[in-house]
């Protein structure tokens, strides 16, 4: 029984490993991978310009203000906005 039990966990064991070497391979040597690439590259470099206001400078993720459009706004441009 225990044989069967080992079998069933070595042969997952081999799909996720092959899967992973699949991926792998994808990613680094084809141009799908370079494509991915280039797209994470866009949106982490997209992610950095939206934490940074044009008037008061660079702000962390967890200090910006979202509006009920789904926007984030600087802190300061809200208050000036907001309140005047
Ligand atoms: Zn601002």
């Amino acid at each position: 029984m225990s044989e069967i039990i080992l079998e069933g966990v070595l042969f997952v064991a081999l799909v996720a490993a092959v899967g992973t070497l699949l991926y792998l391979v994808v990613l680094y040597f084809t141009p799908v991978g370079v494509r991915l690439r280039q797209t994470r590259n866009r949106r982490r470099i997209d992610r950095a310009a939206d934490l940074v206001c044009p008037i008061h400078g660079p702000r962390a993720a967890s200090d910006l203000v979202r509006l009920t459009s789904g926007e984030t706004l600087c802190p300061d441009c809200y208050k000036e906005i907001a309140h005047g």
